[in-house]
């Protein structure tokens, strides 16, 4: 019985971490059942029908989850770029993960390797090396890629509390869940004539969640693919105009991989980048604070702090 229950650890691996981190890079069919089940979970939309009331929801958890992604996940655990509170932190985390994009560790475990080896061997999503599909979903069907190595963020698991959420990343994408079901059917009783329920609001969520995962998976494949080049870099990375809209800054990649532990990713004032607005926000209410906004003395030192020695980027104002 208690063995059951291990299986709700992202971090129990029978034949232990070490072993499944050592596995070849190939995709395990298996492990794209979650994807297709949750893919095949957005027609449930045509049992419960839809309502501006449920739209709206959609589309709100969309935006306020991809901030989350790239406000906390990416511009926070996974670069540093603003210091904050440990209490806010561990919130943070727990919000992250209602994305249903893994734990925050995870996330950045993986983040941290692709900065450091991208588009070359051993980038983990790499179009250029591995191609497009790969890139953009097929990594996660890996085995290997499966544990989070948390030698790669021990600036991190540090923390007991963020260990924990990491391991049970599912908790509040459920809490999440129930408390969508509850909000529709409170709607949906308090006012018949917006024509919603609970499921209703459940299924549209559950694409609002979809949608959100080929957003966030579009900047490793598209945003090294498609788009321009203002810095001449080692990799393949791209500014995207579209993405950064759809994405709230994360678009502005080539940008992103020139200058990685900077809090904004649009450098110029035409170059949206909404997570960086409401990031400022949050300074201004107290919430973070020192957001790295210039590059220092030239020199950008990206965060591998629990890598033997560190990466130093030189950050010349050298656009091509
Ligand atoms: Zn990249
Ligand atoms: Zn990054």
């Amino acid at each position: 019985m208690l063995n059951y229950f291990r299986f709700l650890d992202s971090d129990y691996f029978p034949s232990g971490v070490t072993a499944v981190l050592s596995k070849k890079t190939e995709c395990n069919l298996s492990r794209t059942l979650p994807f297709v089940v949750l893919h095949l979970s957005c027609l449930s939309v045509f049992l419960t029908g839809w309502s501006p009331f449920a739209l709206y929801l959609a589309i709100s958890l969309y935006f306020i989850r991809m901030f989350f992604v790239t406000g906390f996940y990416h511009r926070y655990f996974s670069h540093k770029t603003y210091k904050t509170s440990r209490v806010a932190q561990a919130i943070f985390a727990a919000l992250g993960t209602t994305a249903v994009q893994r734990g925050p560790l995870w996330w950045a475990a993986h983040h941290r390797v692709h900065h450091k080896l991208a588009d070359k061997e051993g980038d983990v999503h790499s179009p250029v090396r591995s191609g497009f599909l790969w890139s953009h979903i097929g990594w996660m069907t890996s085995d290997c890629y499966m544990p989070t190595d948390y030698s790669k963020v021990g600036d991190l698991v540090r923390y007991p509390e963020l260990h924990l959420i990491n391991r049970f990343d599912w908790f509040f994408p459920i809490l999440m869940g129930i408390a969508v079901y509850c909000l529709g059917e409170f709607v949906g009783k308090s006012h018949p004539d917006w024509h919603t329920n609970g499921w209703q609001c459940v299924s549209w969520g559950i694409v609002s969640t979809v949608v959100l995962f080929h957003a966030t998976a579009a900047i490793n494949s598209l945003a090294h693919t498609v788009g321009s080049q203002p810095y001449s870099l080692e990799d393949n990375s791209r500014n995207n105009f579209f993405l950064a809209l759809v994405t709230m800054g994360e678009g502005w990649h080539n940008n992103h991989h020139k200058y990685p532990t900077l809090v904004r990713q649009g450098l110029e004032w035409w170059q949206i980048d909404l997570t960086f607005y409401l990031l400022a926000a949050l300074a201004k209410l107290g919430v973070i604070w020192d957001l790295r906004c210039t590059p220092q003395s030239h020199t950008e030192t990206a965060v591998f702090e629990s890598q033997p020695g560190t990466r130093e980027i030189t950050v010349a104002n050298s656009a091509k």
